[in-house]
């Protein structure tokens, strides 16, 4: 049996609520966390890292990111969200070859782990092109393309739910991206993308769903109040399509009765607030979605448009639960999101989010000892304030270190970032050639 000790932690679990313990050991067996708690004994034969001046807290969980937009990064900080459909789905998306989704998501999913994030909901490359009210269009790259993902986050470590968009006319590639799931890694799991109940027709929407069940996938989806379906959580009701499997994206412009459908189907919200801030999607839901009992994680969504790194996105929804409708919420209750209750949206609440016996050991230490996190009287409050990337030290997944000493573990990153570089400059001068 492996055995890990971290060492005198200043240790923060998050089940059932956000609570710190200073001078705290946590061990792990095995890959996964068999004891929290003060002057634990160390098993013959355990390595032991010394936690002194670290903050141990769960990795954090990003519910909704487009990891394969890696290599397009502040590509569109300046503009709204139609031009962001046009540049960076119509016109860039396209030129993605399954190569190019590969290094991206390598690049991508890298970054999610230097910075502290230890599971990703990948929401599949689509092609914007195939994308219609009946339904994504299947082509014959599909399988392609999610291979190349699917090895992108194999490569870089990280724990994933990969998002694969459905094509219910042709179930070929759906089906074979599920056998190489099944028999690939216990880190990265499927889940359904699907065009969902604002932008689809009934019929399209029960193909999709009826084809997540038969495969046994959650379902996850984008959902706004139009442009198909004005109330499309309403229609998922009164079509009897309406379950606790379910993860919808945004959400901003649902009426309150629908975030009560979603609360009490047992369905969960992911929410990107940076990202929904700068693009006009409308006031983050977080204090509505908190008054209505809706699981809420939290998520990034695009590196195109805001930064990649978590601990920002904590700041954009404490900040933004203050200039929007519901109560206002605590730095605890954000810390919450991005841990334990962004696993339960993910399926994974019994596997990681919190320091709970048993759980995977994906972890994450942060250096208290940072200029600017010394001297935090409340140690909760300074990691969703004050906390950025660069305060990260270690990062474990599963038990392994994947990140130590503040650098990436196993990993040439000048040739990741090479491969990123090229494809960044690929696809964008197709997409101008292609503009004409
Ligand atoms: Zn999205």
């Amino acid at each position: 049996m492996q055995s890990l000790l971290l060492r005198n932690g200043l240790v923060i679990d998050t089940e059932p609520t956000p609570t710190a313990h200073h001078n705290c050991d946590v061990l792990l067996e095995d890959g996964r966390i068999a004891a929290v708690g003060p002057n634990l004994a160390t098993p013959p034969g355990t390595t032991v890292l010394d936690a002194t001046d670290r903050i141990v807290l769960p990795g954090l969980v990003d519910t909704h990111r487009h990891v394969w937009q890696a290599v397009l990064r502040s590509i569109a900080v300046d503009v709204d969200l139609p031009v962001y459909f046009t540049m960076v789905r119509q016109q860039i998306g396209p030129r993605f070859r399954p190569a190019d989704v590969r290094a991206a998501n390598l690049l991508g999913a890298l970054e999610c782990l230097d910075g502290g994030v230890t599971t990703v909901q990948d929401f599949a490359y689509a092609r914007a092109d195939r994308i219609t009210p009946d339904g994504y269009v299947a082509g014959e790259s599909d399988f392609d393309y999610a291979e190349a993902a699917f090895d992108g986050l194999r490569s870089a470590g990280i724990r994933a739910v990969f998002g694969h968009l459905l094509t219910p006319e042709d179930t070929a590639a759906v089906r074979r991206t599920q056998a190489m799931f099944d028999a690939g890694n216990p880190r990265l799991t499927l889940a359904a993308a699907s065009l969902g109940p604002s932008n689809q027709q009934v019929d399209a929407i029960r193909a999709d769903w009826r084809l997540a069940e038969e495969l046994g996938l959650p379902i996850v989806t984008h959902v706004a109040s139009g442009p198909v379906h004005d109330r499309p959580i309403e229609v998922l009701r009164d079509n009897g399509l309406l379950h606790s499997k379910i993860l919808y994206v945004h959400g901003n412009s649902l009426a309150d009765d629908e975030l009560a459908m979603i609360g009490d189907s047992g369905g969960a919200v992911s929410i990107t607030p940076a990202v929904e801030a700068r693009l006009g999607h409308g006031g983050p839901l977080i204090g509505r979605l908190a008054a209505a009992g809706v699981t809420t994680g939290l998520g990034v969504d695009v590196v195109t448009t805001v930064g990649g790194d978590m601990f920002g996105v904590l700041r954009a929804g404490l900040l933004t639960s203050y200039l929007t409708p519901g109560p206002h919420l605590t730095p605890a209750d954000l810390l919450r999101m991005a841990t334990l209750d962004g696993a339960v949206a993910l399926g994974l609440g019994d596997q990681v989010g919190s320091l709970k016996v048993g759980k995977q050991g994906d972890l994450i230490l942060l250096r208290a000892d940072d200029l600017n996190l010394a001297c935090a009287h409340d140690p909760i409050g300074a990691v969703v304030s004050s906390a950025h990337a660069g305060n990260v030290d270690t990062v474990l997944v599963a038990g392994e270190v994947v990140k130590r000493n503040g650098r990436l573990v196993g990993h040439d990153l000048s040739e990741v970032r090479a491969r990123g570089a090229e494809t960044a400059e690929y696809v964008t001068r197709e997409a101008v050639a292609a503009a004409g």
